[in-house]
């Protein structure tokens, strides 16, 4: 079976779910972004002539095919079919596990629970549910079984192998220059024009049910890392300078997918009260992630977000960034800021 044949048994109203959420949380998705990095997509006016604007205009919009290209000749080992195909249905799943436990647990007259009420009065006003309650033991386990030959195939840390980047959306920018040996121009490079974001509704449809989160909460999230790598590079600070392209696109994968991390978490907190079930997404799809995703663990407990954010407009202000050099820079300044 394709990856794509895969993503097309997602529920259709999938794509329309992920569109509602860009059009309701996009402007809070930018402002949390925004105020988490102090970088902002328009130049300061004052150091430009009058009237006239430097800048990016980022869309975010929704893909119509809902899945990178790589993903249509991908194919999923034959044993893993059904493991793959029960991945559709694992929220269904735990939810049906969870609730033949709980109700089970409650119409079990072998189980001395403390309040008898509720089963009392049942097994009073419905006799024939004493003789079936013991089935909803079979539901349980049917749902274990199904959990169980689900997860043995990793779903989405086998989309993650397919392509070593970001899967749910992408950030599209231009401006790249084609001669390497100009990468000494820093901030000479031709303007950050047609830079863009899409969201992949049929992968983060497909995500959200493996991982057990709402379509919604993990749309927001996948905006919030975009539009993370948007601001990181095209943001403009105090002294309207933002991250070459080349020198963006040539910077240690680490940095980037790091940085873009740091502040997806700092939005989903800020946007906590707002959008509640946002954090919990972000974590869930953290545990699937590769280990260029998870740079900012460290950051986010040994450091500021005023040390990150200083090394970052320092260090992208020169050549590309390894992460050594980052973390050294962290090292260097992070005590000033304790
Ligand atoms: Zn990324």
């Amino acid at each position: 079976m394709l990856v794509s044949d895969l993503i097309k048994r997602i529920p259709s109203d999938t794509k329309k779910k992920v569109g509602k959420a860009n059009q309701r949380h996009n402007q809070r998705v930018r402002d949390a972004i925004r105020s988490a990095t102090r970088l902002k997509l328009t130049a300061l006016s004052s150091d430009l002539e009058e009237g006239r604007r430097r800048g990016a205009t980022v869309r975010v919009s929704v893909d119509q095919v809902g899945y990178p290209q790589e993903f249509e000749h991908q194919r999923i080992p034959d044993d893993f079919r059904l493991a793959a195909l029960l991945a559709l249905k694992r929220s269904h799943l735990i939810m049906l596990r969870d609730s033949a436990r709980n109700i089970g647990k409650l119409l079990d007259n072998t189980a001395g629970a403390n309040d008898t009420e509720i089963q009392d009065l049942v097994f009073k006003m419905y006799p024939a549910i004493r003789q079936k309650a013991p089935s909803i033991s079979d539901s349980f386990e049917i749902a274990e079984l199904l959990l169980a030959e689900s997860s043995r195939y990793n779903l989405v840390e086998e989309l993650f192998k397919i392509i070593n980047e970001d899967i749910l959306g992408h950030y599209f920018y231009g401006g790249l220059q084609s001669h390497r040996g100009q990468l000494g121009l820093i901030g000479q490079g031709p303007p950050p024009t047609g830079a863009k974001i899409v969201l992949y509704w049929g992968v983060i449809g497909l995500v959200a049910e493996a991982i057990n989160v709402e379509v919604e909460d993990l749309t927001v999230v996948v905006m919030a890392h975009e539009l993370a790598h948007a601001y990181t590079h095209l943001g403009f600070d105090s002294d309207n300078c933002n991250w070459d392209t080349n020198s963006f696109h040539q910077s240690d994968r680490a940095v980037v997918e790091g940085l873009a991390q740091y502040y997806t978490e700092a939005a989903a907190k800020a946007l906590m009260n707002r959008i509640p079930g946002v954090y919990r997404a972000y974590e869930r799809l953290l545990e699937k992630q590769p280990p260029a995703y998870h740079t900012q663990k460290e950051w986010i407990n040994q450091t500021t977000s005023e040390a990150i954010r200083t090394s970052l407009i320092t260090l992208r202000k020169s050549n590309p960034i390894k992460l050594s050099q980052f973390a050294e820079k962290l090292a260097d300044i992070g005590p000033q800021y304790e």
